[in-house]
C-alpha cells in the first residue's frame, strides 16, 4: 500500500460509547466507521473463525491478534474496492482497533492516526449498568455476565490503556464519556471537523 489510511481512533473502555459515536460520525460525509466488534460478529458462527471469536469474546478475552489483523486487512481492502470506503477523501473512524499495542505496531505501516478521542468514565457503576441494558437490547453473550464484563474492564485497563502512551498525549482528546451522547458527539466534532481540511 503506498499511502496510508488518515485515522481517527474511538478509545475508552467498553461501554463508554464508542460504537454509538462512531456510527453516528460514519454518517457524515468524509467520515467511514469500521468498528473491529462488528466486524467479527458479522462472521457466519459455524465457521472456524467464528468459532474462535465466540470462544474468546464469550471469556472477555482479546481474540489473538495474528486472527484479528487478518480478518480487518481483509474487510477494509473489501471496503475499498466496494468504494464504501474511500481512502481519497474519508476518514477512517476505527473503534475497537488498534486495542493494544502489538496490534498498533503492525497497524502502523496501514495508518495514519491524526488523533485519538478517549472516551472517559471513571464511573465503574455506569459501565457496568450500559452493558446489562446492552446485553439485553443487542443480545450480546459477551455483556451477560458480570464475570464477563469484569473480565473485558480489566483487559481494557491493563492491554488497551498502554496503547495511549504509544500515541503520546498530544495525539489524544479527553472528552468526558457520561455526557449526553449529542454533548459528547458535539465535543468530538470540534476536533474531528478540522481534520476534513
Ligand atoms: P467493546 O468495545 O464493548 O469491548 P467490541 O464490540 O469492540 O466491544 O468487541 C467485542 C469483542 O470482540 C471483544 O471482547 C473481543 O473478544 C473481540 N475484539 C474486538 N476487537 C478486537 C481487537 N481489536 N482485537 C482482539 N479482539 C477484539
Amino acid at each position: 500500500m503506498d499511502q496510508k489510511y488518515r485515522t481517527i481512533l474511538l478509545f475508552g473502555a467498553p461501554g463508554t460509547g464508542k460504537g454509538t459515536q462512531g456510527h453516528a460520525l460514519g454518517e457524515l460525509p468524509g467520515f467511514y466507521h469500521c468498528a473491529c466488534g462488528d466486524v467479527f460478529r458479522s462472521i457466519d458462527t459455524s465457521t472456524e473463525l467464528g468459532q474462535a471469536f465466540l470462544q474468546y469474546s464469550s471469556k472477555g478475552q482479546l481474540v489473538p491478534d495474528e486472527i484479528t489483523l487478518r480478518l480487518w486487512k481483509a474487510r477494509i481492502k473489501h471496503r475499498v474496492k466496494s468504494r464504501d470506503f474511500r481512502p481519497e477523501q474519508d476518514i477512517l473512524v476505527l473503534d475497537g482497533i488498534p486495542r493494544d499495542v502489538n496490534q498498533a505496531r503492525l497497524m502502523k505501516d496501514m495508518i495514519d492516526v491524526l488523533k485519538v478521542f478517549h472516551l472517559t468514565c471513571p464511573d465503574r457503576e455506569q459501565l457496568f449498568s450500559r452493558l446489562r441494558s446492552r446485553a439485553l437490547r443487542d443480545n450480546r453473550i459477551d455483556d451477560a455476565s458480570n464475570t464477563v464484563i469484569e473480565k473485558r474492564l480489566a483487559t481494557y485497563d491493563s492491554i488497551s490503556k498502554p496503547l495511549m502512551g504509544y500515541y503520546g498525549e498530544d495525539r489524544i482528546c479527553h472528552i468526558n464519556a457520561l455526557q449526553h451522547p449529542a454533548k459528547v458527539m458535539h465535543d468530538l466534532l470540534q476536533e474531528a471537523v478540522p481534520l476534513l481540511d
